[in-house]
């Protein structure tokens, strides 16, 4: 089995197929996301794909009213904030993606530590059709 180079691009190809897939260092084992081609602790080059589990927790949060021109073409802005947070996978490892199914207008009731699990938010038309990662409140 050929694997996909470790690229941003492959990491994409992924999210449209609804997978969040990290690489693991063969030598130390360590896991990164998003994926490196190259362990940045020991350097080795024995990379391999490893899909997660989607589970994790929220470490840290913001709300953002001032919305970039992809967020704005989405329906968010000033009256219609979105929250943007860092999610600790059950893995270990960090990633930064969109928390939906929380109120972004009452920061106050979004609460650090909380359960999330992974979700795929299609976005675009035709080539311009893309998949990002988001994460929402885990149910049960
Ligand atoms: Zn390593």
């Amino acid at each position: 089995m050929s694997e996909r180079p470790f690229t941003s691009t492959s990491f994409q190809q992924y999210l449209a197929e609804h997978r969040l897939m990290a690489t693991r260092c063969g030598t130390c084992g360590a896991l990164h996301l998003p994926p490196r081609p190259l362990c940045p602790s020991c350097f080795g080059e024995a990379i391999s794909w490893e899909e997660m589990s989607g589970s994790g927790h929220l470490k840290a949060f913001t709300t953002i009213h001032i919305a970039p021109t992809a967020m704005i073409e989405a329906g968010y802005g000033r009256n219609n904030p979105y929250c943007t947070g860092v999610v600790e996978l059950d893995e270990g490892p960090a990633i930064s993606a969109q928390i939906l199914g929380v109120d972004a207008s009452h920061p106050q009731g979004i609460a650090v530590g909380i359960r999330l699990s992974v979700t795929f938010v299609e976005r675009g038309q035709g080539d311009g059709r893309h998949t990002l990662l988001g994460f929402q409140p885990a149910v049960g």
